[in-house]
Parts: C-alpha cells; structure tokens; sequence
C-alpha cells in the first residue's frame, strides 16, 4: 500500500536533505505517493503565502508530512515560526513532539539511547498574552503559560505507554515545581495519579536546571523523559548536543489518535551559511523519514534505515555521499 506524504523541503538546506531522505525511503523500497508543497520563507518573500486553510485541510487527506526546515534571514524571526511551524503544530494537534537521542559509547561505557517527550500544544507556545502600552515607557508584555488537564495528561500518558514498551522501563518528569506551583503542581499531580496505573514504571522527577546538568554528566539515568512545551524545546537541544550533534538530531511531531496526519522534521534549521555548499549532514532527515515509516507501520524499513545510520561509514563525505551510502546499506 502507497502512503500519502506531503512533502515541505522547505528553505535553505530544507529540500538538500530531504532529497537525501527520500532517496533512502525509495532504497528501502517503501511506496510514498509524494505531494509537494511550496511553503516557507521564500515562498512568503514571493508572494506572501504561510500556510493558507486549504492547504490545511487538504494535509488531513494525507497520512504523513516530511519537512526539511522553514526560515530565512531575510524574513524577521516569529512569521514563519507562528505561521507555518507552531499552525501547523496546533490545527493538525501534533501534541506530541518525540526526539530519540543516542549517546554514544566512549571507552568505558555502551551506547545508550534515551527519548524525550515534550508537551507541543499548550505551555508558554500557546500564544497567551500581549502588550499594554506598547512602545512607550510604562510597557507591559505578559506570556502566559497553558496547562489543560487534558492536554498534559494525555501527553503524560504517551510518555507512560512508551516508557512501558523499553526495557528500562523508566520515565523522568522534568519541570520546575517548587518555582512554577501552578502549572508545575498540575503536572506533578497528573504524573503521579497516571504512576498508580504503571506500577512496573520506576518513576523519578528533576527539576529542569538539574536534568541539564544530568544529561550533560549521566544521560544513561535516562529512558523517557516527559516535559512541557518550553523545557522540552531546551531540553532537546541540550539531547541533540550531547549526541553526536545537529546533524543526527531527528523529530516526530504526532497525532497519535491519527485524526491528523503526523509531521516529521529534523531538529536543525535551514543553515543559511552551508547552504549549496554540500556539507549538510542530511542524517537528522533521514532519521526523521525513518520515524515517519515507523509510526506508518513500516517497522522493519525504519529499522534498517536507523542501523544504517549507525554504521560510522556512512558518516563521511557531502550530503549527497552520505545519502548514497545509507541509501546502499538500506538495499543490501
Ligand atoms: P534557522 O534560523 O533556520 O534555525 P540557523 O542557522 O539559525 O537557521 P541551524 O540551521 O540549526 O540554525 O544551524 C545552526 C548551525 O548548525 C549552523 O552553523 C549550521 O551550518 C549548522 N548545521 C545545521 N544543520 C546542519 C546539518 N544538517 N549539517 C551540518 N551542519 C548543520
């Protein structure tokens, strides 16, 4: 069966690495009916265009989307973000954001892999708040942050029933409650009453200041990880950081009720600077294609693809080599 994707390269070297992911996907001999979509920065410099409705409603046809990266220096920072990412994130209710991380073996311990859930609907993102007085002496700007016991608890749910399906069978919540004692207290709460359900869970909370030290000194602490909106975007990047960097760093965004299709990115952005250049690692993408074949059931594709990944071979050389090489494990 062919699975309907809709594909957004994107800006810079968005549809560099995108290429390079689909290119894998066809090598694993996976169907994907593509559609394209022309949408970003370049296409708002153009004619203005972020993320008009119908476009929106025809994605709810599709089973999956794949994105390179949106934004360009020319387009002043927010548009693009809100329009098109964070749009994208809270009309299709992608309200999972999943970041597999894996941090390396060194010469006295073993590979270890850990994944961070983080809240993608609501937190600081949901965009409460606004100016009073602007631009004058006595400004007020507010950013409230949203917390739905729906909204975190479904997403302490996910955390908990994938948690369930690693061996570790362990998972972190990460947030801040004895300075946020509202919304760090709804949390605290939904986890715990969520806890009595997964009595084989071993259950362990942090504070955010001290789960970045820990993941910098001991990420093998870690399994799953679940967290809100704003710590997760840091988090993650902090993961991304400590494993292997921007170039491995992949992203689920998910619908996991399926009454929406779900969005795959890699975490890094457009690189204006590489763009062209040849030295884009396109292996956050391809990771990111292979999360997106998994979650459409290919499990067995999207296997061979991450191990394919792994192989330190395939690591060397330009975006195009690099696709080449994972592309010729993955047929093998
Ligand atoms: P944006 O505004 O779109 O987020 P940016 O340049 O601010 O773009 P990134 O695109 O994440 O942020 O780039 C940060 C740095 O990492 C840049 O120096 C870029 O060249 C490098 N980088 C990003 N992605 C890759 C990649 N896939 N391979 C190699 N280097 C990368």
């Amino acid at each position: 069966m062919s699975h309907k994707v809709g594909i957004i390269g994107g800006d810079g070297i968005g549809p560099e690495v995108i290429a390079e992911g689909l290119k894998v996907i066809a090598a694993s001999g996976i169907d994907i009916d593509l559609h394209n979509y022309d949408l970003g920065g370049s296409r708002y410099i153009k004619d203005g265009t972020i993320l008009p409705d119908s476009i929106l409603e025809e994605w709810r046809g599709l089973d999956a989307l794949y994105l390179g990266a949106v934004g360009t220096p020319e387009v002043p920072p927010g548009i693009i973000e809100r329009g098109l990412l964070l749009k994208m994130r809270f009309e299709l209710d992608l309200y999972i954001n999943l970041r597999p991380f894996v941090k390396e073996a060194t010469e006295d311990t073993e590979d270890h892999n850990f994944i961070v859930i983080r809240e993608n609907t609501e937190g600081t993102y949901a965009g409460e708040g606004g100016f009073l007085r602007k631009n004058t002496s006595h400004e007020v700007a507010t950013q409230g942050s949203v917390n739905t016991r729906l909204g975190v608890e479904r997403c302490i749910r996910y955390a908990f029933e994938l948690a369930n399906k690693r061996d570790d069978k362990h998972l972190t919540l990460v947030h801040k409650t004895n300075v946020l004692t509202f919304s760090g207290d709804l949390w605290e709460r939904t986890f715990n009453a969520v806890a009595t359900e997964y009595p084989q869970i071993e259950t362990e909370y942090n504070h955010v200041d001290a789960a970045c030290i820990y993941m910098v000194q001991d990420p093998k602490r870690y399994g799953v990880i679940v967290t809100d909106n704003l710590f997760g975007d840091i988090l993650t990047d902090l993961g991304g950081a400590v494993s292997g960097g921007i170039g491995l760093a992949c992203s689920a965004n998910l619908n996991p009720e399926k009454t929406a299709p779900s969005m795959f990115e890699p975490v890094h952005g457009s690189a204006p600077d590489i763009v062209g250049t040849g030295q884009a690692n396109p292996t956050a993408a391809i990771l990111s294609g292979a999360l997106m074949l998994d979650f459409l059931g290919e499990i067995e594709a999207a296997k061979k693809i991450e191990n394919a990944c792994a192989k330190p071979e395939t690591q060397k050389g330009t975006t195009t080599e690099i696709g080449d090489a994972i592309a010729k494990l993955v047929t093998t």
